[in-house]
């Protein structure tokens, strides 16, 4: 499985970039490091309401200080009293401090009086004081190449002014199903057939990691539609298909990429997902496009993804594409791992005084959809493991961590 990993990402480098407006950058990935030009504050200003004051007036050892106030500074404030020996300034929040204050005051610790403040022990130089450039100084690194830009990240920018920022463009998605059983949801299922899962789970994890799904209407199951839907793809970065690549009678994705591209591999000694394949297709520049042709049972669809296609696409985007490191978890039931194949088991985590537990999140077949709706992670069993016993530690991986 790790060498069909290393093969897979091998086939992808990351897509140019562009630029994109702060607003619309939610969920895009940095082309490139984000420096500030600014420092952040840009003036030194008070952390607390409260009196700017000069430190040393209130370090005379006894029952505090009396201060003369000569007026008062809001946020934005353009233009500072300054303030001299004996003097203090009402300020606020977030506001300049003025010309000879070194130190502030919050109103807490003071008791007021007409102009009169009576500030009751020493305060030290700084104190309650933002230094200009606290949080960043012209020059800074922000944010590294390869960021997907989240709330804090998208919040830290505009900290720092930019209005727009260097991210790569989304990797177009090409998803190609499968089967002659399928049908839309939405639509009744005559005999015999069922609903097309899989492409509603392809487009929205591409989505999630950050490309475009390309969605094309499902291939039936023969040699010349299969030709004919590669024969439409439009330009992608990527290509997945699902189904039709197992051993069946009218498994024919292998066969018909052998003919129009090449093969890198097909099967891998995993479960679910042993069926895998990897292809490539030439493009007219002289490119080839990577194609996972992924298995056709829902789980082994979005396990293979997440294990091959989610990487792929992290390193089309310029970020480290290995997957999250695991975690280390107790496993509560007993995962059996027959068959010599490294094992990902679905999982529901929890915390279990203070330790993090893993228990199946329903049955394991690689069929069934719902345990994988409620899992929260894989657990993965290398193929030498024949059982993991209760109690035993498993790793695991948790979605949450594999969608950064
Ligand atoms: P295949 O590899 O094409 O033989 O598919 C294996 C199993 O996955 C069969 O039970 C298929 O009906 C099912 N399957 C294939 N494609 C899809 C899909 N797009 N959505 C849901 N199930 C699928
Ligand atoms: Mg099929």
């Amino acid at each position: 499985m790790d060498e069909a990993q290393a093969r897979v990402l091998a086939l992808g480098s990351p897509v140019e970039a562009e630029d994109c407006v702060l607003r619309e950058a939610l969920g895009r990935v940095t082309a490139g490091p984000v420096h500030s030009r600014i420092a952040v504050p840009p003036f030194a200003n008070s952390a607390m309401d409260g009196f700017a004051l000069r430190a040393a007036d209130t370090t005379a050892p006894g029952p505090g200080v009396s201060l003369r106030t000569i007026g008062y500074i809001p946020a934005g404030a353009q233009s500072l009293p300054a303030v001299g020996a004996g003097e203090a300034v009402r300020i606020m929040t977030g506001a300049p401090l003025p010309p000879g204050a070194d130190a502030v005051v919050p109103f807490e610790e003071t008791d007021s009086d007409g102009d009169t403040v009576h500030v009751r022990a020493g305060i030290t130089v700084g104190s309650c004081v933002r230094p200009a450039g606290l949080d960043v100084n012209p020059g800074d690194q922000i944010l590294p190449e390869g960021t997907r830009l989240g709330a804090a990240q998208l919040a830290a920018c505009a900290s720092v002014g930019l209005a727009t920022l260097s991210v790569r463009r989304r990797p177009a998605v090409a998803i190609l199903t499968t089967g002659d059983e399928l049908v839309d949801p939405g639509a009744a299922l005559g005999p015999g057939q069922i609903y097309n899962s899989n492409a509603y789970g392809l487009e929205a994890a591409v989505q999630e990691s950050g490309g475009t799904p390309l969605r094309l209407s499902p291939a039936r199951d023969s040699p010349e539609a299969l030709r004919d839907a590669i024969k439409g793809l439009p330009d992608a970065d990527l290509i997945l298909t699902s189904g039709g690549v197992s051993v069946g009678d009218f498994d024919y994705v292998k066969a018909v990429f052998a003919s129009a591209g090449e093969v890198g591999f097909w099967r891998v000694r995993m479960r679910p997902g042993k069926p895998l394949l990897l292809a490539s297709l030439a493009r007219p520049d002289g490119q080839r496009v990577p194609v996972l042709g992924l298995p056709g049972n829902p789980t082994s669809t979005m396990v293979t993804f997440e294990v091959f296609g989610r990487p792929l696409i992290r390193r089309l985007l310029g970020q480290q594409p290995e997957v999250p490191k695991p975690l280390t978890a107790r496993c509560v039931d007993r995962l059996d791992n027959r068959g010599g194949r490294e094992t990902f088991f679905r999982v529901v985590l929890d915390d279990e005084e203070g330790l993090l537990s893993a228990r199946l999140s329903g049955g394991q077949d690689s069929s069934m959809l719902v345990p994988l709706a409620r899992a929260d992670g894989l657990a993965r069993v290398s193929a030498e493991v024949e059982t993991v016993a209760p109690g035993e530690t498993v790793l695991v991986y948790p979605f949450s961590r594999w969608s950064r």
